[in-house]
């Protein structure tokens, strides 16, 4: 079992992040902010997903007015992103934003990021600072002869200090990269200096696959070494993908359980049953579902039955035919066409009765 490092515990809203709290998801709006109405349609729909932290983008004064509106009819805690211009900040802290992010390598200096931490204190709300390998001072670039990870470290470490010389302490840091090992070494170096929670994510990890397995890779490194607060997943996708592969990236890992886990077989040279349709009756049946079950739905006789025994309910195809397990014992034989309808019948009757009316 994965040790998590020991943070500071604040509040985004009535999310609790740090101090060993469920690891917190994160998304951000990609709509215009300066239309409400979309952006607040898609801040519900990624509150269905089961996002529990929205960031929204602040670029310019009417985006602040909107979010004014949007913050009072949002379900989620909202964050207000601020680049360049601390002003914005100011707005979106009038307005009620449970977090502020801001970039200081861009946020216009350092009396301008101190009235914005004064303004959150006053609010009683947190900060994030975000060091993003994009953006990183001039002056860690020329001192460390390029975009480097102790140059991310150090412009956060600087900035937490700026921050605590007014005693702030609401801060919640992170350190992102397109570059996964160099974001995993700045994160790791960030770790063993502060006890501020981490956000973590790879950022402008890409689109589809790619993206869903480069976040995997970065996120899920930190989150074995112990390292790690609450996560965004970045995609060039629609949000709730984003929420959908956090989900599962937190699952995979033994962090937090949304619902079943599905195991199947990559189906080979042996498999005697049509697994790929079968497999996918089932998953649509179980994606209805929160229970914390194992399913294992498998090809043949060489690993079915050994991944159908371990799971909760399983199938193990033959030749025509599949065996149906629950908790490990054999209940029946039955034909292939058949089979994910017995399968979803014995989950069903097994289920509470609102789970099973799925
Ligand atoms: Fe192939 Fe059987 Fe393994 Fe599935 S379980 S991949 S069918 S050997």
């Amino acid at each position: 079992m994965t040790t998590r490092s020991q943070t500071r515990t604040l509040r985004v809203g009535n999310v609790q992040i740090g101090g060993g709290a469920a690891i917190a998801i994160q998304s951000m709006t990609k709509t215009d902010t300066r239309d409400i109405a979309k952006t607040l349609g898609q801040i519900n729909k990624l509150h269905t997903a089961g996002c529990e932290i929205a960031r929204v983008a602040i670029p310019d004064i009417e985006a602040a007015e909107a979010f004014c509106e949007i913050k009072k009819n949002s379900p989620l805690p909202l964050v207000a992103d601020i680049h360049f211009d601390y002003k914005l900040a100011m707005l979106a802290i009038k307005y009620g934003a449970d977090k502020i992010r801001v970039n200081p390598g861009n946020i216009g200096g350092e009396e301008k990021m101190l009235e914005v931490a004064r303004a959150a204190k006053d609010a009683g709300i947190p900060i994030r600072i975000g060091v993003n390998s994009g953006s990183l001072e001039k002056k860690y670039i020329s001192i460390y002869g390029g975009i480097t990870s102790q140059g991310l470290c150090e412009s956060a470490l600087h900035h937490i200090n700026l921050l605590e010389s007014i005693g702030f302490y609401d801060i919640v840091v992170s350190i992102k990269a397109s570059n996964i090992p160099m974001m995993l070494e700045s994160c790791t170096q960030l770790a063993a200096y502060v006890n501020y929670p981490l956000h973590i994510g790879v950022t402008e990890a890409g689109p589809g696959v790619s993206g869903a397995v480069r976040s995997a890779a970065g996120i899920g490194s930190l989150l074995m070494m112990g390292i790690g607060d609450t996560i965004r997943v970045s995609l060039t996708s629609d949000p709730e993908d984003e929420v959908l592969c956090a989900k599962e990236i937190l699952q995979a890992l033994g962090f937090r359980v949304f619902g079943p886990t599905l195991i199947s077989c990559p189906t080979c040279g042996r498999t005697e049953i049509d697994l790929r349709p079968l497999v996918n009756d089932v998953d649509m049946f179980l994606q209805g579902l929160k229970d914390n079950i194992r399913v294992a739905v498998m090809g043949c006789a060489v690993n079915g039955p050994g991944e159908a025994r371990d799971a909760d309910y399983g199938v193990a195809g033959g030749k025509g035919f599949g065996v149906l397990f629950k908790n490990g014992n054999i209940i029946k034989k039955v034909p292939d066409d058949m089979l994910a309808d017995e399968l979803i019948k014995l989950i069903k009757s097994e289920l509470a009765p609102t789970q099973a009316q799925v």
